[in-house]
């Protein structure tokens, strides 16, 4: 099949963005089925004049010969598809192409989201899935953090600085839906965790965020309280890191049911590939009554009772926490990596 002006976008993006899991696209590939389904022609001409760096509308103009109210209107048609994502300095907008994911997959949230899209989403997991179990996987950046008040071995504040360092990266905090449970929600198959409000941006995406209508502005208070009731609801926090923005942030709070990050580098839930968090969970033999509270409690299987005996697995553990609240005798603790 020759190839479309949406196959040339999609492959444009991932050498733009250095995507690991690349493979020239075709017309079945769900990014392209996606762009086939929000862009037109001219939404995917001017996609590829903009690359990873910033540019005003003045330079856009002046690349693409469109007058100036004519590259506004085009860019800011990008932006609200999602396509382009946005920093603004003083009164001064610079639009740079979005990547796959953490962008234009998040962006969808706001007005690209309906029942077809999700289920390109969920096409889009499992193509990941086939990819990172290919040997020439590369690691990803995503990596979950234990739920703060469950730590013990690490000292308190370790765990509280882990995620507050993060936090304390940007000056502006922005909160929006899960995209991940919206997806699942409109095929019909929600999990019943908390959707509203409750990913956290950090820094320009916060902006961006605010700035779009994708989310609203919070104080840096609110972020911990959002984080905490999400603990509370057994949710485990992921910090990623846009790949198109070194000061920017997503706190999530996610469910591996749902959380197309958790999904794809989960160990035992979909695929198989290290964990890559630096925590993990211990348990302390004196303590343990072998119960077995725990071992459901796992979102990823990791633990089990081997010869009469909890036993951690360390290629599965993401170090969420989530299990020292089900253990009543207080033996499970969560550890730095050595
Ligand atoms: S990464 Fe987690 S919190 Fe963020 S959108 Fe996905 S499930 Fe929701
Ligand atoms: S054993 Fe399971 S629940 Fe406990 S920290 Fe590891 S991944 Fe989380
Ligand atoms: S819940 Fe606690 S006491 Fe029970 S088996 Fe698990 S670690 Fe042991």
């Amino acid at each position: 099949m020759p190839m479309s002006i949406y196959t040339e976008l999609a492959d444009y993006i991932d050498q733009i963005y250095e995507n690991p899991y690349r493979i020239p696209h075709d017309e079945s590939r769900p990014f392209v089925k996606i762009f086939r389904r929000l862009l037109s022609e001219e939404d995917v001409k001017a996609a590829m004049k903009l690359d990873d760096h910033g540019i005003t509308a003045v330079e856009f103009a002046s690349k693409t010969g469109f007058s100036q109210v004519k590259a506004e209107k085009i860019l800011d048609r990008l932006v609200k598809k999602g396509i382009s994502f946005a920093t603004y300095k003083k009164d001064v907008t610079f639009y740079q192409l979005a990547p796959f994911c953490s962008g234009i997959l998040d962006f969808l949230l706001k007005d690209g989201l309906d029942a077809e899209i999700a289920q390109y989403i969920q096409d889009y997991v499992d193509e990941i899935n086939e990819f990172i179990n290919r040997p020439e996987r590369k690691k990803t950046a995503v990596r979950s953090v234990p739920i703060n008040v469950s730590v013990s071995a690490v000292p308190y504040h370790a765990s509280f600085n882990e995620v507050l360092s993060y936090i304390e990266k940007g000056s502006i905090y922005s909160v929006s839906d899960c995209l991940c449970r919206s997806a699942k929600e409109k095929l019909g198959r929600g999990c019943g965790h908390t959707i509203k409000d409750i990913c956290i941006q950090i820094g320009p995406y916060a902006e961006f965020y605010i700035r779009t209508g994708r989310g609203r502005p919070i104080s840096r208070q609110e972020v911990i309280e959002v984080l905490k009731k999400s603990e509370a609801e057994g949710l485990f926090h992921e910090i990623v890191k846009p790949q198109n923005n070194e000061s920017s942030y997503f706190v999530c709070s996610c469910c591996t049911c749902c959380c197309i990050a958790a999904r794809t580098v989960i160990p035992g839930v979909v695929s198989r590939i290290e964990s890559t968090s630096i925590y993990i969970a211990q348990v302390d033999a004196d303590k343990c009554t072998g119960c077995c509270g725990c071992i459901d409690s796992c979102p990823v299987s990791a633990i089990d009772m081997e010869t009469s005996r909890i036993a951690i697995n360390p290629s599965r553990c993401i170090g969420c926490g989530i299990c020292t609240f089900f253990c009543t005798s207080q033996a499970v603790s969560i550890i730095k990596k050595g």
